[in-house]
């Protein structure tokens, strides 16, 4: 799933891509990811790409007034094409959801593997109509967000480390892979309640929130949209390399698994050595 590096550095790619160009076509074929109806997409085509934005995870491509906001959600993908095809695509074949075409015979489409279809593209004229975008905390990479924004935002959260990060409404753009990295670059254990940090805790954090998330982006920064997901997964530490060693201390690196995701970190760099344990695991077990 992109997180906020990924949509960034896809942001990038598509200022330098889009921007002056006009849209000649816009192609749902998975209708369903349509999440807004007036304007209809349709409204998008013979307008010229002014701009492109990112909020938290939602990529914006921004013409003469008009946004079309994506959400790549947890299977979705953004696939640049030098040459499209010819002809219409096919619906119900393939991951495609819906492909964008530019006058110059360029353009994207936007993909989803999987059965769970969550991808949703939206065309609004202001993107704080969408409930996901409105409801956004602050950016983490923002200039204004400093130690002291941080601290507040941690006062009084009674919820683990884990969920409060990948929470969009308290920090935008961090999801399961990297709130992994930050709490292993901050020596904390994912279940260590937000509001019991100590002031230098709570600087360490933010520190490892920042430099996480700065060298994810700067990693992928450049780098056509084709090579992102390889980019993101080999520049993780410990996200979804239960098993390896840690690259810090050489700790094997753990799991704990949820319903519908997992969670790893090392136990010598964050808990003290100790294993946690796994609610799964235990409730199987009893
Ligand atoms: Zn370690």
């Amino acid at each position: 799933m992109p997180e906020l590096p990924e949509v960034e550095a896809l942001k990038d790619f598509l200022t330098d891509h889009l921007v002056g160009r006009e849209v000649v076509r816009v192609l749902p074929v998975a209708i369903s990811v349509l999440k807004t109806y007036d304007p209809p997409v349709t409204a998008f085509e013979g307008r010229e790409v002014t701009a492109v934005h990112r909020h938290g995870k939602f990529l914006d491509i921004e013409a003469d007034g008009l946004h079309f906001v994506t959400h790549l959600a947890r299977a979705g993908w953004l696939h640049w094409r030098d040459t499209l095809p010819d002809g219409p695509p096919r619906p119900g074949k393939g991951p495609l959801a819906l492909r964008v075409a530019l006058e110059t015979g360029e353009g994207f489409d936007l993909t989803e593997a999987g059965t769970q279809k969550r991808l949703a593209v939206y065309v609004v004229r202001d993107p704080a109509e969408i409930p996901g975008v409105a409801r956004l905390g602050p950016d983490p990479l923002a200039d204004d967000f400093d130690e002291v924004r941080f601290a507040k935002l941690l006062e009084g959260e009674r919820r683990q480390l884990k969920g409060a990060l990948r929470d969009q409404s308290l920090i935008a753009g961090v999801g399961n892979a990297y709130s992994d990295e930050i709490l292993h670059a901050a020596k904390m254990s994912p279940f260590k309640l937000a509001s019991s940090l100590t002031p230098e805790e709570t600087r360490r954090l933010y520190e490892a929130l920042r430099a996480t998330l700065a060298e994810a982006v700067e990693r992928s920064r450049g780098l056509a949209a084709g090579r992102l997901k390889a980019e993101k997964k080999s520049g993780l530490r410990v996200h979804g390399r239960a098993g390896e060693p840690c690259p810090v201390c050489g700790d094997t690196i753990r799991e704990v698994s949820f319903s519908d995701s997992a969670l790893q970190y090392c136990p010598t760099c964050q808990t003290g050595g100790k294993p946690l344990a796994d609610r799964r695991l235990s409730r199987l077990l009893k």
